[in-house]
């Protein structure tokens, strides 16, 4: 599955031209965070990351960079950065979820056969927005779960879902 995802996809959008690592350190200590080294480095990584990261992967990145922050202190960073609104998760599928910062959501397409992302531009779910906050006083979250199916290729070539 990973290979298919440094290959045959579209660049992970960055946090875009008005979010840098100093407007994200901005955000989370306007809402109330400390930044500490760790919490830093971690920042850093997702600033970096070129596909999504689950939190495992990010352990892993990080301690490349800071071989003294262990694991179980970068699962609490993200579960408070969450908290704290820097940071957001996504489901890719079946697997673990991948963190994004904030400021670089955005929803996706999943192939169910080959784990293939696609990005999708938010304005794609206006609709869907609009009636269910006119309809049922709802907020949907487009970004917190991936749309699964299966790519052109993959429905091309036959190949099935995988297995759960
Ligand atoms: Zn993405
Ligand atoms: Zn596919
Ligand atoms: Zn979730």
């Amino acid at each position: 599955m990973e290979s298919v995802l440094d290959v045959d996809l579209l660049p992970e959008p960055r946090a875009g031209p008005a979010a840098s690592p100093q407007d994200v350190l901005d955000l989370l200590r306007t809402n109330g965070g400390r930044v500490t080294r760790s919490r830093r480095v971690l920042l850093d990584v997702l600033f970096e990351a070129s596909r999504h990261l689950n939190a495992e992967e990010i352990a892993e990145a990080v301690a490349r960079v800071e071989p003294a922050v262990n694991m179980s202190t970068v699962y609490r960073n993200l579960e408070e950065l969450q908290h704290l609104g820097v940071v957001v998760h996504t489901h890719l599928g079946h697997g673990p979820a991948t963190y994004r910062l904030a400021a670089s959501a955005h929803p996706h397409l999943y192939c169910e056969s080959c784990g293939g992302i696609f990005h999708l531009p938010p304005a794609v779910f206006d609709e869907l927005v609009g009636v269910a906050s006119r309809e049922h006083g709802f907020t949907v979250d487009a970004n917190h779960f991936a749309i699964p199916g299966r790519c052109a290729g993959c429905v091309a070539k036959g190949v099935p879902p995988a297995a759960p």
